[in-house]
């Protein structure tokens, strides 16, 4: 058994197998200060930040905090080289109850380029279209947890900015998505709770991954509602 593999005890069993690549992934996941999937923020209603704390320390240091995280470099073990993962990220995901998220608000869909994420405090969505479709998502706090998830094809989101400034953005397809995926964290809500269909939600070894997206419409592996429900279950002390 690989001595790393102490570590990752850490982590609930439930959201992890053991395969090498999953073993590192929870790793990775732990470095960057992400939360346990089964911890209780990530069920919780985050607070609104109080507009004139936007400009104190401990905002700003969780800011820093976010983007720090968001610029996580991983070991690429097949490639061999460094490269950014996450797209977006909301502060509970890192252990702090406020409605923060950063979203790369552009990058594409095939991840070939990236922006620097933006920060937007108490993010709200103002308008939904009516078109929805469905596309591909997993998180930092799922686990092995992935799926397909229907939701409005672009979003208008209002919120502040690092200074404080309120703004808006309109946002279609990937990034539209990626908006509210992260602004459902802040309301304790994560991606397989948006899934009706069990044959929709996939348990994936990380050393799936790559080929997962060819074959996400026939995929064998799948995570009930029951067993989404044991990963997320906030451990009773
Ligand atoms: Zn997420």
């Amino acid at each position: 058994m690989p001595a790393s593999k102490n570590s990752v005890q850490l982590l609930p069993n439930d959201a992890y197998d053991d395969t090498p690549g999953d073993i590192e992934r929870a790793l990775i996941e732990s470095d960057l200060g992400m939360v346990a999937p089964n911890s209780k923020l990530l069920n919780d209603i985050a607070k609104p930040v109080p507009p004139d704390e936007i400009d104190s320390q401990h905002v700003k240091q969780l800011i820093g905090r976010l983007h720090d995280a968001a610029a996580g470099q991983r070991r690429d073990s097949r490639k061999r080289k460094k490269r950014r993962t996450l797209v977006g990220l909301a502060a509970p995901q890192i252990g702090v109850s406020l409605r923060i998220v950063l979203i790369d608000t552009k990058v594409d869909a095939n991840r070939k380029k990236y922006g620097k994420p933006e920060c937007f405090i108490n993010p709200e969505i103002v308008w939904r279209s009516r078109e929805t479709e469905e596309g591909r998502e997993g998180c930092f706090s799922t686990g092995q947890i992935w799926g397909l998830v229907r939701r409005p094809i672009a979003v208008k989101v209002k919120a502040l900015d690092e200074q404080g400034k309120p703004f808006e953005r309109i946002m279609e397809g990937f990034t539209a998505r990626i908006a509210q995926h992260e602004i459902d964290h802040l309301n304790g809500i994560r991606f397989p709770d948006r899934i009706s269909s069990d044959k929709k939600r996939h348990w994936v070894h990380a050393e799936e991954l790559d080929d997962y997206p060819k074959r996400i419409k026939h995929w064998e592996r799948l995570c009930s509602r029951v067993r989404w429900e044991e990963v997320k279950a906030t451990p009773t002390q």
